[in-house]
């Protein structure tokens, strides 16, 4: 817990309370109800001896601020008891990056998800093997098998659940128990789920990952990332990130914090909604299946009802067979949902995809074209009526 913090205990407040609480000290800054906003390089020290000894909390701004602490404590007591450190990255694709050089040596082989986010596939294999680190692929629901293939030199295994535009939920204890019975560590992208609806550390996960671009921002005008690691993986976390030199500067640290502060009660409103315009969508007779794991039609159904808590705004869609025409037809008539990378802000989305060109281990054969949708924060009705008139399009593209 923050110095001179007056938080009580983190396991007497529910993740309601955690997001307005978590990080804020208000007597510490003359009663105002936000931390300060510290734009810092130096820190002076109160005598030479002190700045020799480095007898500071704070020595440099690039170590860390109020602002900063803030904003790790917030998401560490979110994360849990189990959690011992958080870094905060200036995305979260750095915060990929550097989760997986803080366990990585040269000679290692690391296990990685055939569902990860295709950037973490590009920093894994243009970038770690150039480090001698060998990098295989894993069928993400290969469970306790896991085991099978791994070498005595695995370091790590690399899990994301559910896949963020496949929708695979992984099981995740079982994995990592057969990834620590063998002396691996195991780094996890939670970034759909986040610690409120999912928490990591305390499935085993070691080190976790959230791109904070996505529901702690919120408002789609800020990048950053954090990892989140238990007492195994902490110190190896620490160095990395200090010693490469990143940090993230105050202002986005302050929108991440704004954010969080409404984080509980925006994801409620994004699961709702999120699941009433998938089963809508379920029922029209243009949709060949829904990749949404809270509906029970979804083949990792019961595992996510059994480790999460909720769903956020983010599913994909299978079409019947179209011609990609008649796709580009049916999210060009979209008024409410943008076209456009990321989610996890207020407002919808809805991307058209293809897992095919970045898989290796598990072929992707959907049986139709697929749309990614974010749900945002707009009125149920008034996107159903926008869907609607997207079929209406997509039908007459069909024709044509
Ligand atoms: C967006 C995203 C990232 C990367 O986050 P950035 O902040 O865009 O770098 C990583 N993982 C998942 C699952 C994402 O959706």
């Amino acid at each position: 817990m923050k110095e001179g913090s007056k938080n009580r205990p983190a396991k007497t407040r529910r993740p309601h309370t955690q997001v307005v609480t978590g990080g804020r000290d208000p007597a510490a800054y003359h009663g105002f109800v936000n931390p300060p906003v510290y734009h810092a390089s130096t820190v002076l020290y109160p005598s030479a001896e002190d700045y020799v000894a480095h007898r500071a909390h704070y020595q440099y701004g690039r170590r860390g601020t109020p602002t900063t602490e803030a904003l790790e404590f917030a998401v560490q007591e979110l994360e849990g008891p189990q959690c011992a450190h958080v870094a905060l990255l200036p995305s979260g694709l750095a915060a990929i990056s550097a989760a997986l050089l803080s366990v990585v040596h040269a000679g290692d082989h690391v296990l990685v998800t055939d569902s990860a986010y295709a950037p973490t596939r590009s920093f894994c294999d243009l970038i770690l093997t150039r480090l001698g680190v060998t990098v295989d692929y894993y069928d993400p629901l290969v469970g306790a098998a896991i085991s099978e293939l791994m070498r005595p030199n695995t370091r790590a295994v690399y899990l994301e659940s559910p896949g963020s535009l496949s929708f695979e939920i992984q099981e995740v204890d079982a994995i990592a128990a057969a990834a620590h019975a063998k002396g691996a560590l195991v780094l996890m992208d939670n970034t759909w789920a986040g610690p409120l609806y999912f928490r990591a550390l305390e499935h085993g996960v070691d080190l976790s990952i959230q791109a904070g671009t996505k529901y702690i921002g919120g408002h789609s005008d800020v990048m950053l990332g954090t990892v989140s690691a238990n007492s195994a993986a902490a110190a190896d976390l620490k160095n990395v990130v200090r010693f490469s030199g990143w940090c993230v500067g105050p202002d986005d640290i302050y929108l991440g914090l704004r954010g969080l502060r409404t984080l509980a009660v925006r994801l409620d409103r994004h699961c709702q909604s999120g699941l009433a315009v998938a089963r809508w969508l379920e029922a029209r007779p243009e949709v060949l299946k829904l990749l949404h794991p809270a509906l029970p039609s979804h083949p990792g159904h019961a595992l996510w009802k059994r480790d999460f808590t909720g769903a956020c705004g983010l599913f994909s869609i299978v079409l019947k067979p179209v011609p990609q025409q008649a796709v580009y037809a049916f999210l060009d008539a979209l008024e409410l949902f943008g076209i456009g990378p990321s989610w996890g802000g207020f407002e919808s989305l809805a991307v058209p995809f293809d897992c095919a060109p970045v898989r290796t281990a598990t072929r992707w054969a959907p049986g139709g074209p697929t749309v990614r949708f974010h749900i945002g924060l707009e009125a149920v009705e008034d996107l159903l009526a926008d869907l609607e008139a997207g079929f209406a399009a997509l039908a007459v593209a069909a024709c044509a």
